[in-house]
């Protein structure tokens, strides 16, 4: 296998078969995460974060005297990477990548499915497709924006539903447990959460597959950059990373309404009872802003994060985070009704 990040010694591991196979995907893990476009650490989105919080650090003297020390230092405060939250996202990033191909496949199966179902819908009621059309240029881009909005929008109701809905909230709230914003949080994310939201973010982009698949000759050419998905590759440039930043960075009132910003998502982590299912974008406020779940943000803010604060954390550990939403489902089965509707606590 070759490996960009090719320094462990797995040949020599050849007697050790399990040891091998650990090095191996911790190798891969590093390929995938901070090497291959599209990696949830990418190393381009690393960059041009750093670039973004340069300029907030030229910018802001405010911010400078609150995080105090130099520009490494505003970058990485003091415990950044040591806090017990955060050790629990290292955990779940590297687990969760170990266990990933299992999970992968229902990307594949749900994308399939539902681009087909929808296909065979449209021929049942319009007939038999033309597949007529030529791809240019210009409807390869249409279709690659409309892909990237659909499939945001599919995030967006996932999220909705995962913040409503108790049965769904018991997985997500591994996320919404981290008490410190670093963009390893990206990762801090429950297994069975991973398996879901492609089904949803599927559903949503078979509205532009199946009709790009009945009126096109072929199936659409993506349009790539840094050889990821161009639009997703755009908001990489622009320091996607930083969705879970410690600095409150907004794009002020007007571009907040349209694109999430990193103080956007801040409020979503809030334990303030005014801030819970808020801010529930993926990369576009637009959702929230049309269904009345936008709350702007503030370049001063100061936000606490985690679930409650007037509970005890519950996902202290890895262990935890894996096996308290079980635990959650399994308190309530008895009433099922709660698994799907709201109770208050
Ligand atoms: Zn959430
Ligand atoms: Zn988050």
């Amino acid at each position: 296998m070759n490996s960009t990040f090719d320094i462990l010694p797995v040949d020599f591991l050849a007697d050790w078969p399990w040891l091998a196979w650990f090095f191996r995907r911790l190798q891969s893990f590093v390929d995938v995460s901070f090497f291959d476009g599209g990696g949830r650490y990418y190393w381009v989105s690393g960059l041009t974060s750093l670039g973004v919080l340069a300029i907030a650090y030229t910018l802001r003297p405010d911010w400078r005297a609150r995080w105090g020390g130099g520009f490494l230092r505003f970058c990485f405060p003091a415990g950044f990477f040591t806090h017990r939250s955060t050790v629990t996202d290292i955990q779940l990033n590297l687990v969760n990548y170990f266990i990933s191909p299992g999970i992968n496949i229902m990307w594949r199966f749900t994308g399939v499915f539902f681009t087909i179902y929808l296909m065979t819908v449209m021929v049942a009621v319009f007939g038999p497709p033309p597949q007529s059309l030529e791809w240019a240029w210009w409807t390869i881009l249409g279709y690659t924006v409309v892909h990237a909005v659909l499939s945001d929008f599919g995030y967006w109701v996932w999220h909705y539903l995962a913040h409503t809905v108790p049965a769904l909230w018991a997985f997500h709230k591994v996320h919404h447990s981290a008490e410190v914003l670093t963009p390893l949080v990206a990762g801090r994310v429950h297994p069975v959460e991973t398996i879901l939201l492609p089904v949803f973010r599927n559903a949503a982009v078979s509205l532009v597959m199946a009709p790009a698949l009945y009126f096109f000759v072929g199936t659409a050419p993506a349009m790539t950059l840094l050889g990821m998905e161009l639009v997703g590759a755009l908001f990489a440039i622009a320091g996607d990373q930083l969705f879970h930043a410690h600095v409150p960075i907004s794009w002020g009132d007007r571009l907040n309404r349209v694109f999430v910003s990193p103080a956007t998502h801040q409020i979503h982590h809030s334990v303030a009872r005014q801030h819970w299912d808020k801010n529930m974008g993926g990369y576009l406020a637009v959702w929230d802003w049309m269904f009345g779940t936008l709350v702007l943000p503030d370049s001063h803010q100061d936000i606490r994060y985690g679930v409650r604060d007037d509970m005890p954390q519950p996902h202290p550990g890895l262990i935890a985070a894996y096996l308290q939403p079980f635990a959650d489902l399994w308190r309530d089965l008895p009433r099922p009704a709660r698994l799907f509707w709201r109770h208050e606590e």
